[in-house]
């Protein structure tokens, strides 16, 4: 993967920067934005890593995590260059108030916005963490434990740890490049899957109770008061979407959370050739072939009956 010139130059150039993930950040953005972070202040800059939303709990263990930030803070006078991960809309990052000097956008994410100075979007990229290790390298920047902590994390969420498809040889020896740099791949596992609150326990069993399968297509919720219930947040249920994809006549997994009333964050996971971004795009959503992400209004019924219906079309 090559690191487009322009890009590597104008980070160089620059010393004051925000670095910035989308609302509700998955590993792959904090880790990504971390990783930058580190990188860059190794080499004497000064970074602010915005996130809108607090880390949440089950990714405090990525190094330099108390570093995120919600408040963009004095820095903004010193016009900052903006770094957009995992993200190409300023909305996406709940930015589109702000303005700044210029802006760079690195993301693996197809559907999109027209934002940017420049652009480095590569949707064949498994993960925002992999381009981002491409940068730091083009930078000259070595790689030290945290630094590789983080952009392993990062790899791992987005491939399901090294078995979803977007599973190269290339981001195989990337991620062997990192564990000799000191991430630890069994700790990092470990830290990604076997640290859940038993609440959070609880509200995977309660979810996965809400099953119904019609046409090869899985429908799962969540509602507030089963966060209530069990004393959790939206947040908790990262992850949650996948587990239908075990079942093998599950084509097209459909996750809902209720984030206030009537509104549902729905989450899209399908296998091989369906692909549910095209679903999210009609909603306003998007993400990738195998897992997207969109909101829908209306009452739990109405809006499964809608996914279910939509879902049916492409399968
Ligand atoms: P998740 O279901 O885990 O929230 O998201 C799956 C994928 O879809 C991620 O790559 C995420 O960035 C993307 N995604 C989720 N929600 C949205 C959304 O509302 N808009 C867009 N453009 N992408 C989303
Ligand atoms: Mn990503």
């Amino acid at each position: 993967m090559k690191v487009p010139k322009a890009i590597t130059q104008a980070v160089k150039m620059e010393k004051h920067f925000v670095i910035a993930v989308h609302v509700s950040p998955d590993g792959d953005a904090l880790g990504s934005a971390l990783a930058l972070s580190m990188a860059l202040e190794s080499i004497g800059k000064k970074t602010i890593v915005y996130s809108r939303d607090i880390i949440p709990v089950f990714y405090r263990f990525l190094p330099g995590h108390e570093r995120i930030t919600a408040r963009l803070g004095t820095m903004t006078g010193d016009d900052p260059l903006l770094l957009l991960l995992d993200c190409n809309d300023p909305a996406r990052a709940a930015l589109e108030k702000n303005t700044f000097g210029k802006s760079i956008v690195i993301d693996h994410h197809n559907t999109g916005s027209h934002f940017g100075d420049m652009k480095w979007i590569n949707p064949k990229a498994a993960a925002t963490g992999l381009m981002i290790y491409y940068l730091i390298r083009s930078l000259g920047i070595a790689f030290d434990e945290d630094i590789a902590t983080n952009l392993y994390a990062a790899i791992s969420v987005d491939t399901g740890t090294f078995r979803y498809s977007n599973t190269s040889p290339e981001l195989l020896l990337a991620s062997a490049e990192l564990i000799q740099a000191g991430a630890n791949p069994g700790q990092i596992a470990k830290d990604l899957y076997e640290t859940w609150a038993k609440n959070r326990f609880a509200l995977l069993v309660m979810s996965l109770n809400t099953l119904e399968i019609k046409n090869n297509i899985a429908i799962t919720y969540v509602t507030r008061n089963m966060l209530n219930k069990t004393q959790t947040k939206l947040e908790d249920t990262e992850h949650f979407s996948n587990f239908p994809r075990m079942i093998a006549e599950v084509k097209i997994s459909l996750f809902l959370k209720e984030k206030s009333r009537g509104m549902w964050k729905v989450s899209l996971r399908s296998k091989g050739d369906v692909d549910v971004s095209r679903i999210a795009e009609q909603f306003g959503g998007g993400g990738h072939k195998n897992a997207a992400g969109c909101w829908m209004k209306g009452t739990l019924s109405s809006v499964k009956k809608e996914a279910i219906n939509v879902a049916s079309l492409i399968i």
